[in-house]
């Protein structure tokens, strides 16, 4: 019986195994903003080219692995309605949306500092959320109301990498050290998923 059993678990790993490369999980990175639509900035650095910088830098996963598909609701400077976005998210149906933003506070230099997760209504989009904030050491994590949380059908979380006026928080995320450093933390938690 234990030797019946040990065998159906190796067939089904085997079988399992084999079929991972086909069912390549969907993931989509949404660069919040775009175009015309800046979003928060300081000193001349933009909020939707750090996002878009940093999106770019989580595809780059994409090559080096075979378990997940990162696909850009934008790839470059260019605005792309809500309405574009949640449709394109509803269409493909992805595993997961994650939608990056660059928080900014009323005071020239904040004192605030770190990310912060907004999610939707979901379990799906609140384990999303955990697993990030345990990443991350984000802040706080939220429940909110806001377009993409609540039009998207899959799990989806949006978050705001950190501020833009605190000084370290901006420095981090224009450098190339926090944005690679960023897109590896979410290629271990999509690895991980
Ligand atoms: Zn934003």
């Amino acid at each position: 019986m234990k030797g019946t059993k040990l065998f159906i678990l190796s067939v089904f790993s085997t079988a399992f195994l084999s079929f991972t490369p086909i069912h390549k999980k969907v993931i989509i990175i949404d660069a919040g903003h775009g175009g015309e639509d800046m979003g928060a900035n300081r000193n001349g650095i933009y909020e939707k080219n750090i996002v878009l910088n940093i999106g770019k830098e989580i595809q780059k996963f994409n090559d080096t692995q075979d378990q997940y598909e990162v696909i850009l609701t934008r790839s470059n400077d260019t605005y792309s309605q809500l309405s574009d976005r949640t449709a394109l998210i509803n269409k493909l149906n992805p595993e997961m949306v994650i939608s990056l933003h660059v928080n900014s506070s009323p005071k020239p230099e904040s004192t605030e500092q770190g990310a912060e997760l907004y999610t939707q209504n979901t379990d799906g989009s609140k384990k999303l959320a955990d697993r990030i904030s345990k990443k991350f050491n984000t802040l706080k994590i939220e429940e909110k109301n806001l377009h993409i949380l609540r039009e998207s059908k899959s799990p989806t979380v949006l978050m705001e990498l950190g501020y833009i006026n605190n000084t370290q928080d901006r420095e981090y995320l224009t450098s190339e050290k926090g944005q690679k450093e960023i897109a590896q933390k979410f290629s271990e938690i999509f690895r991980e998923y």
